[in-house]
């Protein structure tokens, strides 16, 4: 159902199919993810937000050998993120780097890049694309920006997770296209729910309230990955608003 059009057609190569690179009118490189492991969804992503502060104030360089400051690409510093851990020394550093530069300079330019590389040759363009494997929406100006290329295209599914309550609530829960599957997911302390969203919660065990919920397969009771992947499992992209779903912690 939610088949990766412009997946590669065969293993041969497919390593170096990994992402498809752009540059923005202002100059910026960007990256989208096309082929993830772990979801099997095209997405673009940034570096997660603690990252300047967690590590004791490490900034990433970018390719100009500019500092660029993370902190703040999310709504809040989760206690244990799993982004930073996937993110910290593997191969996407660099491209989560660049896009984090991007969004933070020149967030409309780099939205209006996107929908370049995604649509415009329309037998290659995506059914179903994610923002954010790493990341949240940073400023009320890029959010704005992602919901109007996501109104231009209602013939592709966007999904997201957020905790940018305040960006969202600025913007208006009732102007998110229809096709855009946004689910809170909330954190005590980090972000109360948003109401009329769907909520993706995180069972750490610690309430249990949540064990009724569905909960997320593609992560066991031990928070181990399952095999299952959200291209195949859909649920969060053809969420309902008020719809809740919890995830083992993982
Ligand atoms: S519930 Fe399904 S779509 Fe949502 S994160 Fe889990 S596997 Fe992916």
């Amino acid at each position: 159902m939610y088949e990766i059009k412009n997946r590669p057609r065969n293993g041969a190569g497919k390593r170096f199919n990994m992402a498809i690179h752009g540059t923005t009118a202002s100059g910026y490189r960007i990256h989208i993810s096309n082929d993830n492991e772990k979801t099997g969804i095209m997405s673009f992503s940034t570096l997660a937000g603690d990252m300047s502060t967690k590590y004791g104030g490490y900034v990433p360089e970018t390719r100009k050998g500019e500092a660029v400051k993370v902190c703040g690409t999310c709504a809040g510093t989760c206690p244990d993120c799993y982004a930073l851990r996937m993110t910290r020394y593997n191969a996407v550093f660099d491209n989560y780097r660049d896009n984090t530069e991007a969004v933070k300079a020149d967030p409309v330019g780099t939205v209006l890049a996107i929908e370049q590389l995604l649509f415009s040759n329309p037998f290659t363009a995506p059914r179903v694309f994610r923002f954010h494997d790493s990341g949240d929406f940073c400023s009320l100006e890029y959010f704005t920006a992602v919901c109007a290329m996501i109104a231009r295209h209602p013939e592709t599914i966007f999904g997201s997770y957020t905790k940018a309550r305040d960006i969202v609530l600025s913007y208006g829960v009732e102007n998110i296209p229809a096709n855009f599957s946004l689910q809170c997911s909330p954190w005590e302390g980090v972000c109360e729910p948003i109401a009329d969203l769907p909520q993706f919660i995180y069972d750490d065990g610690t309430n249990p309230e949540l064990a009724s919920l569905p909960h997320c397969p593609a992560v066991d009771k031990n928070g181990k990955r399952t095999g299952v992947m959200c291209k195949d499992c859909g649920r969060c992209y053809r969420a309902k608003r008020g719809q809740k779903t919890a995830v083992y912690a993982h």
